[in-house]
């Protein structure tokens, strides 16, 4: 429904009010970091309790989480051991002080959590994807003040991710953050979950004061590129991570592959760069100014000589159009992709830039030579 439409008019739509500021979400952490961990799903009584007293004493986590009904791709794979978690999860919270973050798909396992004192909920890929679930989901939640994390749906359309956080910040649901956890790719590629970063640069545009967070470990799928994943996402500004870990993962009974010891975790989180967004040195601000500018001169020349090349391009389409012409002519964007190719490499631009670069304003174009757009440009 929203695709194909600008940033702009999407803003309008979109209606999300009085989010409330992750820090004051539990007033016994001064993190503005949001870190969660913990396993992918709830096994055992033991293997909660240490997996969570081992990430309580390094004091790298703000939340435990774990997953207790487990939304699984193909039958006969473990599916979670259901509500009897609930009792382990409470004992863990007693023992190290921790919240619990736990998944919910279904109005019963809302009440379930919420009967056992469960601090946050989280509502999974698949289930954000299905405006339904996600309708009884947010009716079980009216009125209640719990926060809630919204991962991204598997395919990457940001209008099934926002109508999930429309839906429960219209029950009342005020703490809310999205959680990104990349989108399922078609074909085998380097990520389990490829991450699309434009998505949730998008929403966070859209919607600056919700929290954004990462999920590396099932974007990733392996336990190799979480670090990057998670250093490129402070990078962007994100404001939480979340990262599967487990006490023993080779014993795990699902996700085993992608989930960290407690002390990698730990390496892990000690390894990053945290950056910030604003800085009080002048002398870099003026610098930064300066750039500015520049960037904002070069910008006005493009879009102006954009605008020339699309006159030029009207000019073309009538002359063809007089003539009997076609409007695409193969050999000419073949000759138009591969010298704009060699100059951009020339000058340092990378084949895909300019690939897509081209793409762009070659159906501009295309779709200004339509008959009826230059009988408009003509009256
Ligand atoms: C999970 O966090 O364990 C999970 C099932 O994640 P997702 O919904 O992102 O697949
Ligand atoms: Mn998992």
């Amino acid at each position: 429904m929203f695709e194909g439409l600008s940033f702009f008019e999407y803003n309008e739509m979109t209606e999300v009010r009085n989010l409330i500021p992750l820090l004051n979400w539990f007033p016994q952490t001064q993190d503005s970091f949001l870190k969660i961990a913990g396993p992918c799903s709830a096994e055992s009584r033991e293997q909660v309790l240490h997996t969570a007293e081992a990430l309580a004493k390094s004091g790298e986590v703000a939340v435990f989480r774990a997953g207790v009904w487990k939304p699984r791709t193909r039958p006969n794979t473990f599916e979670g051991v259901g509500e009897e978690a609930l009792e382990w999860l409470k004992e863990v919270k007693q023992k190290t002080g921790l919240p619990i973050a736990v998944e919910v798909a279904t109005p019963e396992h809302v009440e379930k959590v919420l009967r056992n004192k469960i601090d946050v909920l989280w509502i999974g890929a698949r289930t954000t994807g299905s405006p339904f679930a996600v309708s009884e989901i947010s009716e079980a939640l009216r009125g209640v003040d719990i926060p809630v994390l919204v991962k991204n749906p598997i395919s990457p359309d940001l209008g099934l991710w926002i109508g999930t956080i429309e839906r429960l910040n219209k029950v009342g649901v005020r703490k809310l953050a999205a959680v990104h956890r990349g989108f399922s790719p078609f074909e085998k590629t380097k990520y389990r979950n490829i991450p699309k970063w434009e998505l949730a640069i998008e929403l966070k545009s859209l919607l600056p004061e919700l929290p954004l967070i990462i999920d590396p470990s099932h974007m990733a799928g392996c336990k190799e590129y979480l670090q990057e994943l998670s250093q490129q996402a402070l990078d962007l500004a994100y404001n939480g991570l979340m990262i599967e870990t487990h006490c023993c993962p080779e014993k795990a009974l699902s996700d085993a592959g992608q989930q960290l010891t407690p002390n990698d975790y730990v390496s892990l989180i000690k390894k990053l760069i945290f950056k910030h967004a604003d800085t009080t040195n002048n002398a870099l601000l003026s610098t930064l100014e300066q750039y500015r500018n520049q960037i904002d001169s070069i910008d006005s020349q493009l879009i102006e000589l954009l605008a020339q090349r699309m006159e030029v391009v009207k000019n073309i389409g009538y002359h063809k159009q007089q003539e009997g012409m076609t409007v695409f002519q193969l050999n000419r964007w073949k000759n138009i992709i591969k010298t704009r190719l060699s100059e951009g490499a020339e000058l340092g631009l990378s084949e895909s830039f300019v690939k897509a670069l081209l793409r762009l304003i070659h159906k501009e174009s295309i779709l200004l030579q339509k008959e009826e757009n230059i009988m408009e440009g003509l009256e």
